[in-house]
């Protein structure tokens, strides 16, 4: 049945949600913020603005305008905040903190604007309505937050009381709890669906920077790497290697592509247990690989790479027997030209005699 499949979808989500430590947590809600803040920025003004119009429902009740319009206009001075502010700050929290500030100030506003109306019996109505702008924020907010706005919500709601006296608060606090509640539920699936979203987008990441034969990364992350300067502002030294299968072409033409296939998939397997973990090992075209060494000088990655082209040598377990010739070079700042460098470093390897590591 669908509705038992979606509850296990469901809790199956929840598990993976709570299997998460601090730093995946702080990467999902910064997703789910970059994702939908737009939407939640874009609703808020609209329902600032909205708001504002509630200058009509007050001229019904006072037979004029003028008591009601600062406070409802008032609304403006937190919304010019808000886009100012806005506008400074990337990281979800403080994303989320701001988006609240404006929909409690929407609030205060209509808390500020119901102590001048002369008729309060709708404040109920108008309490029910701002659950809308509570509910938009749920897009970025984490549920823990939307509880405690919920929490603040009804403090303000008892705190302007004490001078604002509804008529009804009972009637407004026995609504507003289920309501806000319903608001927290509400954003608790919110967070569970956007994690399936997440974990969809996280895997069709991986693939399109992993090759699929060698399971090692692919040009695209290289790609990746040099136009976001990812290297540029290490402190450590970078080594760079570049490694070449020696006669290929011949494994290939003797003992068919599969072999050859199976030869790739092997030595991707083995540079990848041979690396560190914050190492890259990328395949860079047909049977040519590149090892970004991270906080390694050249002379240390020049004995890993001779460590591992005397294992390839040595190894039984290969699918047939073959060498490899390297190149290396130590990271200059400029990723082409040390990319020229360790490849004249591997044509080097190459033309005196191959089986061997050449540093430039
Ligand atoms: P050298 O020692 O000078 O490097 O000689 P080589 O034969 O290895 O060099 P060459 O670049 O001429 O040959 C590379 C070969 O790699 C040619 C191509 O058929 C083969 N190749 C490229 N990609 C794949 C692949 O995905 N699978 C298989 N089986 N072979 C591939
Ligand atoms: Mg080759
Ligand atoms: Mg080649």
């Amino acid at each position: 049945m669908k509705i038992i499949e979606n509850a296990k979808a469901l809790w199956n989500l929840f598990k993976d949600y709570r299997s998460m430590n601090d730093d995946d947590l702080a990467d999902f809600y910064q997703s789910k913020c970059d994702y939908y803040q737009n939407y939640v920025a874009i609703s808020l003004v609209v329902g600032a603005f909205v708001s504002i119009t509630y200058i009509f429902s007050d001229y019904l009740l006072n037979g004029t305008y003028l008591p009601t319009l600062i406070p409802r206009f008032s609304i403006l001075v937190a919304l010019a905040l808000f886009l100012v502010l806005i506008n400074f700050v990337r990281d979800s929290k403080l994303i989320t903190f701001l988006d609240f500030a404006l929909a409690h100030c929407i609030v205060l506003a209509t808390m500020w604007a119901i102590y001048h109306l002369e008729i309060k019996v709708h404040a109920s109505e108008g309490f029910i309505i701002m659950n809308v702008v509570f509910l938009t924020v749920g897009f970025v907010s984490r549920p823990r937050y939307t509880f405690l706005s919920s929490v603040i919500f009804i403090l303000e709601i008892l705190i302007t009381n004490t001078f604002n006296h509804y008529p009804n608060l009972d009637i407004i606090l026995a609504l507003q709890i289920p309501v806000g509640l319903a608001v927290v539920c509400s954003h608790i699936l919110l967070t569970l669906y956007y994690l399936d979203h997440y974990r969809v987008r996280q895997k069709l990441e991986l693939a399109m920077v992993t090759d699929p034969l060698t399971q090692v990364y692919n040009r695209h992350l290289l790609e990746k790497i040099v136009t976001k300067n990812a290297l540029i502002d290490a402190q450590e030294p970078i080594a760079i290697a570049m490694l070449d299968i020696d006669y290929f072409k011949q494994v290939n033409d003797e003992h068919g592509h599969y072999t050859g296939d199976l030869t790739l998939l092997y030595i991707g397997k083995k540079l990848s247990t041979e690396t560190h973990g914050d190492d890259y090992v990328i395949r860079f075209g047909g049977e040519e690989f590149i090892i970004i060494f991270k906080n390694c000088d050249v002379n240390n990655a020049c004995a890993r790479m001779e460590q591992f082209r005397r294992d390839i040598e040595a190894a039984t377990d290969t699918p047939v027997p073959f060498t490899v010739s390297v190149g290396v070079s130590k990271y200059t700042g400029d990723f082409a030209k040390t990319i020229q460098n360790v490849d004249s470093a591997l044509y080097k390897a190459k033309n005196t005699g191959r089986n061997k590591v050449v540093v430039v």
